[in-house]
């Protein structure tokens, strides 16, 4: 409608330039002045016409620039001012289209930006490494995880990825993915300070008319490290066991085909059959005793009095010690009572006592102690025995180990599995446990048990 202003200045302007050149000529054909003067007042009115005229013109032709810069800045996504113009403008219908296009343009961004931030928050704190490389084998996304597994910085900027792995099995996996652009997934042992194994997915990811390849890699290294433990522990179990179990047949058989004939060798043989059974029953009870602890047996605290309980477990090992002629001695304060679950209590105890008796020298002493602060208290085994050299100290509280002295001279029976089954009471409830040693005069075994509820402190008086 308002385009038609444009037309109709232009007839004006038509129409008064026809009507003045008419009177004009006329005017002077005539000689009529009256005609003459009409024109020249029509000659003016003409020229205001032609100057409002181009006026509007330049003016439109400003507003028509605007607009074709905004169209350009809303096609390339760039941030432009919103252009008002005057009701009654032939642009003015469009200008409030492309503002109104360029408003929803920016919320739309807005919104992709902050999923983009959500899904890089999301993706840099998932335990998970994740790398993403473009088809020029640039590194364009990689979050914290696969940074720390990859032992290195990794740049913002696209770069290669050979920049940031080194580890050959990946870049051949890598490289093969790109060669045959389908995806492959395999385990990767990465060797170095620490030493794992990633469960790694290379993925390809074809896009519209581009791809990238998505690495992925999880560390699996404490799923094997438990798998092989199991492995271990069955290994090493059915050997201990295999062991009194061929003693007790053998010496079984040897009586059977006659030894037990000679009484001497009857009792000799049989002491030995009855000292593997005892081993036996050992071993498969420390053995039920791991798997329970395994299976998480609930642990029911209660308050104890820790010096009365320590007396109890210590007359229970009396007569083992007076064979040694050892001495007991319980240094807990008559006061102390700790928030403990005692059967627990009892294992620990019986498993660090037995071994201060059993690792101990002839006249020495064994001695529980007691101590506390406002986070833990501590129960200390201290012997006068042996000691433990410093190479077998950091491996005793693997399963079924025993240093030298005790598994080659086999001078003290034991099943090796004494120490773990405490490890592992321990950490079940969040305790500590550590060993101070002394080849020839000593070890302490002290074994901290956190204070978790302000309701089971200890009444701690040292
Ligand atoms: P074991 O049944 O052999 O005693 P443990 O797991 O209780 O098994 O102990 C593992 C090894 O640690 C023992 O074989 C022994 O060599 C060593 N050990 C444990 N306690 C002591 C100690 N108090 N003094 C010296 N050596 C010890």
């Amino acid at each position: 409608m308002t385009l038609s202003k444009a037309y109709r200045q232009i007839l004006i302007i038509l129409g008064l330039s026809s009507v003045t050149f008419l009177m004009l000529f006329f005017g002077f054909a005539r000689d009529n002045r009256d005609l003459i003067f009409l024109a020249f007042v029509l000659s003016f009115c003409l020229t205001v016409a032609i100057v409002t005229a181009t006026l509007d013109f330049r003016k439109n032709e400003k507003i028509r620039k605007q607009l074709e810069y905004m169209t350009k800045s809303i096609v390339s996504h760039q941030p432009v001012a919103p252009l008002f113009i005057r009701p009654g403008n032939p642009y003015k219908q469009i200008a409030d289209q492309l503002t109104e296009l360029q408003s929803r343009q920016q919320d739309e961004s807005k919104t992709i930006k902050n999923s983009n931030t959500e899904l890089v928050t999301i993706l840099s704190s998932l335990p998970v490494g994740i790398m993403v490389i473009d088809s020029s084998q640039d590194v364009i996304f990689a979050n914290h995880k696969m940074a720390s597994m990859l032992q290195r910085n990794i740049m913002n900027q696209p770069h290669s990825y050979s920049q940031d792995i080194r580890n050959y099995q990946l870049l051949s996996l890598i490289e093969r993915v790109f060669e045959d652009h389908e995806s492959q997934q395999t385990e990767i042992r990465s060797v170095g300070d620490h030493s794992s194994t990633w469960d790694t997915s290379v993925v390809y990811n074809q896009l519209e008319n581009d791809y990238h390849i998505s690495v992925i890699m999880y560390d699996i290294s404490d799923i094997i490290n438990v798998k092989q433990m199991q492995i271990d522990f069955l290994r090493n179990a059915s050997h201990e066991l295999k062991t009194p179990v061929t003693a007790i047949s053998g010496f079984a058989k040897t009586l059977l085909g006659g030894a037990m004939d000679d009484r001497k060798t009857l009792v000799e043989f049989l002491k030995i059959i009855d000292q593997q059974s005892t081993q036996l029953t050992s071993l498969i009870q420390d053995v039920l005793t791991i798997s329970h602890i395994q299976n998480g047996t609930p642990h029911h605290s209660q308050a104890l009095e820790l010096k009365k309980f320590v007396d109890a477990k210590l007359t229970g090992y009396s007569s083992m010690a007076k064979v040694r002629d050892i001495t007991l001695v319980d240094e807990v304060p008559q006061d102390a009572v700790v928030s403990v679950d005692s059967q627990m209590l009892t294992r620990i105890l019986q498993n660090l006592v037995s071994n201060a008796i059993k690792y101990n020298r002839s006249g020495g002493s064994v001695t529980v102690k007691y101590s506390a602060n406002d986070s833990f208290w501590q129960l200390h085994v201290v012997d006068t025995g042996i000691g433990i050299a410093q190479k077998d100290i950091s491996r005793l509280f693997e399963r079924f180990y025993r240093a030298d002295d005790s598994r080659t001279k086999q001078k003290v029976s034991g099943t090796g599995l004494g120490l773990a089954i405490v490890k592992e009471l321990v950490d079940s409830i969040g305790g500590v446990i550590h060993v101070k040693s002394q080849r020839g005069v000593g070890s302490t075994f002290t074994v901290e048990f956190p204070i978790n509820d302000e309701s089971q402190t200890a009444q701690v008086d040292k």
